[in-house]
Parts: structure tokens; C-alpha cells; sequence
């Protein structure tokens, strides 16, 4: 019977219960057994108690469910070729090799290393006499499919990522809150969204809620003069009557000499133009709470498809990352999204960022 193995990693979403849940349940319809990988790559190399074999019932009702049941971690030992290779032992073991990983691109590197390392790795344990040549014959080959969790929507390749538009209703609705007491007391907001290396949450968040202003880093405000600007714009809107101003400041916003803009100093800014402002840091209620619809859907088909993947690949095929592009579920070679995601980080560093709006494509509005 196949065996195969699902994990969620990295920083937790909205909606990886539903792409477990999915996988559980595709996996047991297509006469696999599934096992859950509690605590993210801790379980894989842990193993014991952090295996587990799923049932049909095990995942009832997590499609409501916000986070992530199975646990996840960020886990050192991992990023360490002995780490891995005892993960390797622990999959052996349980008879398990394909890996559906439910993470950020990080979690996604680490997966397509240890599937380019396993022949070797297979090897050692042999060699050190863990196994037997017999004992790993059927274990030639790792088979490992990414979905992408993330709150960010900050993966290339993919549309939206599982958890972003769960995060972007709740900013929406915080937003919305803080905008009834700001008009209240004409007082202007800097509202600040998570969002380290993209601005998709800030950018879409500000255009639902019609802030006066938003921050990202992909758009680089000018050093020196965003102030200058900031001030215009606000007053401008003040001058149409607004009683309230919200300004969006991505956690990564940048100016164009890759100083970061904080919170404090675009309220400096709206002081001096003589408003009361204060900030609120939205923090971790952007992460948590149920997933809305959207991500309840896509974790649940690109789950179906991670399935589907891993029973139709072969020891040559690039590991696939599930996404979707124009409404549709694909499939794509894990590395080159990651590898598109990495080169809007390093245009944004070189400070092009007009090729760091560009690379975003679909994802980003210039
Ligand atoms: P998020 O975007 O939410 O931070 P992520 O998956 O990018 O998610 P990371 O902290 O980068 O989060 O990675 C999660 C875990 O994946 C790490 O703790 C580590 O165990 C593993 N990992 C990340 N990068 C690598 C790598 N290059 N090699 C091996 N393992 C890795």
C-alpha cells in the first residue's frame, strides 16, 4: 500500500486544516495510507508519537478550524544534513516515501533538498548498517509536492497563496473598526500589516478600505520627500471633507534607499500636519481565526491535486508546487517559483524596483 505523508511548516495559515484535511482524505480515496507529520520537520526527524497514521474521521470538521492542528515549527536540526538524514530513517521506517508539505518558500527548500539528497542519504543508512539493501529497495526515490501556505501571498507563480485572503478579510475588518472611533474624533490611523518582503496584503487591504496612503516595499517611497507627499495627500483629503485618515504601513515597507518606514515615523509625519494620530500594530490576529471561503476552497482542491501529483510522478520529475493561475489549479516546478520569489527579493535589494513590480505580475497592481 502507498504510503504517504503530509506536513504543514513554517508560520501557520488559515486553511492548512483544510489542505491536511484534503490530503487525508484524497490520499485514503485512492487506497493510500496518510500519515500526519506532527510539529512541522521536528515530527520528520523525531518521528514515533510525531507519525501519524490518519483516518477518514481523524480530520472531521477542520475545515472550520483556524492555524494549524498538526502543529508546526521552524526547526534548526532540518537546515543540518544529519537532521535530514534521520528524517530520512524516520520515513524509512514507516514505509513512507512521498511528502506533501504545506509551507512558506523555506519549508518548500528544505523538502526539494532532502529529495535531491535521499538517494545518498539512503545510501549512509545502508552503509552504517540501519538498513539492509533489501530493507530500502522499495525507497529509491522521495517524491515531494509543495502547497503553499502563507499569509503573505508572497510565492511567484501562484495567484494567492492558502491563507492570504483569510488574513486580508481580517485586516479589512480591523480596519473598518478603527475608521468608525477615527472619524469619530478626526484622527488620523497608521495601521500596521504584516508583510516582511511583500506588500500584496497592505496594497489590497488599502484599496478595500480606501486608505489615504499604503507603504510597501515593492514601491520604494522617494527618501527624504514621502513625508512631503504623505502630508499633500492627506490634507488634500481632509480638504474634500474626510474626517479620518488610514495610512498602511506594510511590516517591510521601504524608501528608496532601502531605509526602512516605520509606524512611528509616518506618524511623525501626519503630527506635523497637525493631526492626532495614533498607530495599531494589527499583529497576529491577521493569522489566526477560521479561513474564509477562498481559502477553504483552494486548500481543499490543491490538496486533491497534491495527491493526484504524487501518484502520477516519476523519479525525473521536477518536484511540483501546486498553485492556481487565472482560476485554474496547476502545477509547476517547485524551484522555479521559489527561485522567481527569491529575484524579487534580490531586485528589491538592487533597488529595481520596477522589476520587483513587474516580477509580481498578476499578484501585484502597479
Ligand atoms: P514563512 O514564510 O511563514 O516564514 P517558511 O516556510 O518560509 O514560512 P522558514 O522559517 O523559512 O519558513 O522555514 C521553515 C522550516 O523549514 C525551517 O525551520 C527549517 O526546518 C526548514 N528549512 C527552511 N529553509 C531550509 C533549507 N534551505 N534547507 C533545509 N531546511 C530548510
Amino acid at each position: 500500500k502507498r504510503k504517504i505523508a503530509v506536513m504543514t511548516s513554517g508560520g501557520d495559515s488559515p486553511g492548512m486544516n483544510s489542505a491536511v484535511r484534503a490530503v487525508v482524505r484524497t490520499g485514503i480515496y485512492y487506497g493510500c495510507d496518510v500519515y500526519a507529520v506532527y510539529e512541522g520537520y521536528e515530527g520528520l526527524l523525531k518521528g514515533g508519537d510525531l507519525l501519524r497514521k490518519m483516518e477518514w474521521q481523524d480530520v472531521r470538521g477542520w475545515l472550520s478550524e483556524g492555524g494549524t492542528l498538526i502543529g508546526t515549527a521552524r526547526c534548526m536540526e532540518f537546515r543540518e544534513r544529519w537532521g535530514r538524514k534521520q528524517a530520512a530513517a524516520n520515513l524509512i521506517s514507516e514505509g513512507i516515501d512521498a511528502l506533501v508539505v504545506c509551507g512558506g518558500d523555506g519549508s518548500l527548500t528544505g523538502a526539494d533538498l532532502f529529495r535531491s539528497e535521499w538517494p545518498s542519504l539512503v545510501a549512509e543508512l545502508v552503509a552504517d548498517g540501519a538498513f539492509t539493501p533489501e530493507q530500502v529497495e522499495p525507497f529509491k526515490n522521495l517524491k515531494i509536492v509543495g502547497l503553499v501556505g502563507s499569509i503573505d501571498n508572497d510565492m511567484s507563480g501562484t495567484d494567492s497563496t492558502i491563507g492570504a485572503y483569510s488574513a486580508l478579510e481580517r485586516i479589512c475588518e480591523m480596519v473598518d473598526y478603527i475608521d468608525a472611533t477615527a472619524k469619530s474624533h478626526s484622527r488620523a490611523f497608521v495601521v500596521e500589516v504584516m508583510g516582511r518582503h511583500c506588500g500584496w496584503l497592505a496594497l489590497m487591504a488599502g484599496i478595500a478600505t480606501g486608505a489615504d496612503y499604503i507603504f510597501v516595499p515593492e514601491r520604494a517611497a522617494p527618501a527624504g520627500k514621502w513625508q512631503e507627499e504623505l502630508k499633500q495627500v492627506c490634507q488634500a483629503h481632509r480638504k474634500k471633507g474626510r474626517r479620518n485618515n488610514t495610512v498602511i504601513v506594510a511590516e517591510g515597507a521601504l524608501d528608496n534607499n532601502l531605509n526602512s518606514i516605520t509606524a512611528e515615523q509616518v506618524k511623525d509625519a501626519l503630527v506635523d500636519l497637525g493631526l492626532d494620530t495614533k498607530i495599531t500594530q494589527l499583529g497576529h490576529v491577521q493569522r489566526g481565526g477560521t479561513a474564509v471561503a477562498h481559502d477553504r476552497w483552494l486548500a481543499t482542491l490543491q490538496g486533491v491535486d497534491a495527491v493526484k501529483a504524487v501518484l502520477e510522478m516519476t523519479p525525473e520529475t521536477p518536484s511540483p508546487l501546486i498553485g492556481i493561475l487565472e482560476n485554474k489549479i496547476i502545477r509547476m516546478p517547485l524551484m522555479e517559483s521559489v527561485k522567481l520569489t527569491k529575484s524579487v527579493a534580490e531586485a528589491i535589494e538592487n533597488k529595481d524596483f520596477d522589476k520587483a513590480i513587474s516580477l509580481r505580475d498578476t499578484e501585484f497592481i502597479e
